[in-house]
């Protein structure tokens, strides 16, 4: 059975050393992920089939098993590939189904993560009707996958057009300090919209320092970390009656949100400290399972009361345990450092060795 065959993540290293354009690689490359993808997804669709009943025949959670029985059934029917047209046929095939898996939500919380958000609403619908329900090791495992696949998938696609500063999906010497500035701005403005107010974030520490990273994977765990610290610092410090009502300027009243850049032997460090009161110690532990959240809508249907805005900053739980998943893919980390009554820092680690945590031979598509 291909669901019980063997496969594994690879490190950036790996995957930067895998990427080459000439016709003799692309076609192992295609072959290669021609033989893994059917592996991974029938692994994948395996773990589905073994969830209760209400969790598969969730509409939500059922979309995104219809779009991995639809990848698995695809890639497994191609033939080999042998010659350049296979290959060429092939990569349109993937690139079809890296759409039906992104299609582009226009929302900033999750454009780009299509079925994260899909699951996440309907582990949320799920656990309405049965509160004591937990995916989180399934959940774990699904979005490694996920993560992996889409990875792949991508730099497959992307090595075969070859973009400047680029090696496949990875950004040569990316920024971070642009990536949080970027994310920073978008937030600041969808928080102004819902709560009328926002704090100021400031930029520290070193600021020129660079790694080479997957854009994607630095804004999403920067997006989902800042909106976070703006939330609760808002949510703390705004006015009572009314958004800037008596106000000479937000930043009077509203502590900054800082982020800070260092890099040190294996990590660049972001740290990202505001002053949103921080959570209880019993609180700082269940923050990270799936679709634990403060943020609750339930009565916020009304679409002008901001409800939807809202649930753009925060709401499903999943903000956290998917930066974690996300760091650690990578050999990072993120950990949080709480002090109740007061604020949150929070310690996101990527690592900028190119040679990252020890994998298998069989993973690296540079063996392929
Ligand atoms: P969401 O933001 O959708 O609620 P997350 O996983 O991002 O989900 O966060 C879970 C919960 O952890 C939040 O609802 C909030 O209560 C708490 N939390 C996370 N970051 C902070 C922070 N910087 N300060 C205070 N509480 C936080
Ligand atoms: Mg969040």
């Amino acid at each position: 059975m291909l669901a019980k065959q063997q496969s594994h993540t690879l490190t950036l290293g790996q995957l930067m050393r895998s990427t080459r354009s000439d016709s003799n690689s692309l076609i192992r490359q295609g072959q290669w992920l021609r033989n893994q993808l059917p592996i991974r997804f029938a692994r994948r669709l395996d773990e589905f089939l073994q969830l209760p009943y209400l969790v598969v025949h969730n509409q939500n959670i059922k979309q995104v098993f219809d779009i991995y029985v639809d990848t698995f059934e695809t890639v497994s029917d191609f033939p080999n590939i042998i010659t350049d047209r296979d290959e060429a046929a092939f990569a349109d095939l993937i690139r079809q189904q890296l759409e039906k898996h992104q299609q582009v939500v226009m929302t900033l919380a999750w454009k780009e993560f299509r079925s994260a958000r899909l699951i996440a609403e309907g582990y949320r619908e799920v656990r309405h009707m049965y509160p004591h329900l937990r995916l989180d090791s399934f959940l774990d495992r699904l979005f490694i996958a996920r993560i992996s696949a889409r990875i792949l998938m991508e730099n497959y696609i992307r090595m075969r057009t070859p973009a400047e500063g680029f090696i496949g999906v990875v950004q040569k010497e990316l920024s971070p300090l642009q990536v949080f500035q970027e994310l920073s701005n978008e937030i600041t403005r969808l928080t102004e919209a819902i709560y009328g107010v926002a704090p100021d974030i400031e930029f520290r520490g070193n600021l020129t320092c660079t790694l080479d990273y997957i854009p994607r994977h630095v804004q999403f765990m920067g997006q989902e970390l800042l909106k976070n610290a703006v939330r609760a610092t808002t949510e703390r410090h705004k006015p009572r009656d009314g958004p800037g009502i008596g106000f000479a300027s937000r930043s009077e009243r509203i502590p900054k949100v800082a982020v800070e850049v260092q890099k040190g032997d294996v990590h660049v460090i972001i740290k990202i400290s505001d002053q949103g009161g921080g959570m209880p110690k019993r609180i700082q532990e269940e923050a990270w399972q799936y679709g634990w959240t403060t943020a609750d809508h339930e009565e916020e249907d009304d679409p002008y009361s901001g409800g939807t805005w809202r649930k753009e900053l925060a709401g499903y739980g999943f903000g956290l345990p998917l930066t974690r998943l996300h760091a650690q893919y990578f050999g990072g980390d993120v950990f949080m450092q709480a002090l109740p009554g007061h604020g949150t820092d929070m310690y996101l680690l990527l690592n900028h060795l190119k040679e990252g945590s020890p994998s298998t031979e069989e993973d690296d598509p540079s063996t392929a």
